[in-house]
């Protein structure tokens, strides 16, 4: 075969895609019959397909790429270490600088006394040491039975058979069987969507206390662990009610209950803060972390944990581990990624100065006629389309149909915006300046417009 390369013609690349390449949640069959999209580059917010043209990434990659794409000095970061040394494990009592300088690094950043991390390659994969570890946890302090995790409807977690039963994803959870065993789904904060009549504040406080209902249902001493995203990303970026959290935090801390704040989205920035938990007044007793520690440029994630549970960890063999957990090129860039964060000031100034800007912007699409509100929590922020914006009403419509449109109305002018259902989200690298806050407000404008004309023609301007 001859060499594959950016210069072959697009229609070549898409049938060799076609043939052999399977995408994640994706119909292969109907991506076939379209052909997928081809990013041959990036450079800062912005990404060039192989036909040349250009897109702001207003979703920075998969909510990952907080540094913004074309960092020189993350690819020489993995150059040396690839160099020096390449791969080494973790496992049997040897360690390397790389992943004694990123867990250093970690507690530093990290909030309270989260200062001990197990690394992982992914998200998921620190999902599932979580479950692992929490069980562990309780059967190691003579509670084994202490093993239910309660989680979330519409959480996402990833997707390994453990962290997509910790998720709360119907058509995740249709595919292969999940969940397994002694996870329980409460319903999600999503005022919005759900809150009905309820004033924010009251409906923060009742979906917290499903939570202290389900623990008195099953009893204290079965439930292991609760986990949530301070904000929901996958789920459509829903941000909760005030009330919320303090709720949550209270009912963990009364009923003893280990509280897992997945922050895999909301870490390293991207709610103003370095942490979620400290824009949202989260304590959690474990943090799972991975897109943004390396900007996406390598893939890693992690479980910290906070000192009380290393130390009763750290007493036990934990029977648990992966080939790339602390793998030494992700490590160092990952270690590179914070530095330049945290050196060039990009968490300060996007809570200070880049998120206050974005808010103003984003929130005057509040005025078109398709929008039902816009949310944005530092750079992570979302809007809902309606049939009938004043009354938040959902679309006659099969869920997601408006979304879709609005998708591809964005992609055909310039601008990654993703669709959760009839939600679109945007997750821009934390580096995107203020001319080019303008133009991804202007791009999105313009595809509500263009979505909103589509749905009137095709007489789907319709309410539930
Ligand atoms: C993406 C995501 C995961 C899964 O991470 P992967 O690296 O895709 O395995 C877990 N939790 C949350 C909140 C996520 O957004």
């Amino acid at each position: 075969m001859n060499m594959i390369t950016n210069h072959m013609p697009t229609a070549e690349l898409q049938a060799l895609d076609a043939a052999h390449h399977m995408h994640p949640f994706t119909s292969g069959t109907e991506l076939a019959a379209k052909g997928a999209r081809v990013i041959t580059r990036a450079s800062g917010v912005t990404l060039t397909d192989s036909e040349g043209n250009e897109m702001l990434d207003a979703m920075a990659g998969l909510w990952c790429v907080n540094l913004g794409y074309g960092r020189d000095e993350l690819a020489e970061a993995a150059a040396r270490q690839m160099k020096e040394l390449p791969y080494y494990n973790t496992f049997f009592q040897t360690t390397h600088v790389p992943a004694i300088a990123l867990s250093s690094k970690l507690a530093e950043l990290t909030p309270h006394d989260l200062n001990n991390v197990f690394f992982a390659g992914s998200g998921s994969e620190a999902n599932d040491t979580n479950i692992r570890l929490v069980r562990t946890y309780w059967a190691e302090k003579g509670q084994p039975e202490k093993k239910i995790i309660i989680s979330r409807k519409n959480a996402y977690h990833g997707s390994s058979v453990g962290s997509a039963s910790l998720g709360g994803m119907q058509p995740m959870h249709a595919h292969g069987g999940l969940p397994i065993e002694d996870i329980h789904h409460i319903d999600e904060p999503n005022w919005y969507a759900q809150g009905g009549d309820m004033s924010p504040a009251e409906f923060g406080l009742e979906r917290a206390r499903q939570l202290e209902a389900a623990i008195e249902e099953y009893g204290a001493h079965r439930v292991a662990a609760f986990i949530g995203e301070p904000i929901q990303g996958a789920g459509g970026v829903i941000i909760p009610p005030e009330t919320y959290w303090p709720e949550i935090q209270r009912i963990c801390d009364k009923h003893n209950i280990l509280l897992i704040a997945d922050e895999v989205i909301t870490g390293f920035g991207r709610t103003g803060k370095w942490f979620g938990c400290e824009t949202l007044g989260i304590r959690p007793h474990i943090m799972t972390i991975a897109k943004g520690l390396s900007s996406g440029y390598a893939p890693i994630g992690g479980s910290l944990l906070c000192d009380e549970v290393a130390q009763v960890m750290n007493d036990c063999d934990f029977a648990h581990g992966y080939t790339y957990s602390g793998h030494p090129v992700a490590c160092a860039v990952a270690l590179e990624n914070l530095r330049i964060l945290q050196e060039e000031k990009i968490v300060d100034r996007a809570g200070s100065e880049v998120a206050p800007y974005l808010k103003e912007k984003w929130d005057t699409l509040n005025d078109h006629p398709l929008v039902g509100e816009t949310a944005l929590c530092g750079l992570m922020g979302s809007l809902a389309l309606s049939p009938d914006p004043s009354s938040r009403a959902m679309f006659a419509a099969d869920k997601g149909t408006a979304g879709l449109i609005c998708r591809e109305h964005c992609f055909a002018n310039g601008l990654v915006m993703r669709h959760v259902g009839d939600r679109m989200v945007i997750s821009p690298p934390l580096v995107i300046t203020h001319a080019e806050i303008d133009t991804l407000v202007e791009r999105a404008r313009k595809a509500l417009d263009l979505t909103h004309a589509e749905l009137k023609d095709k007489g789907l301007m319709v309410a539930a």
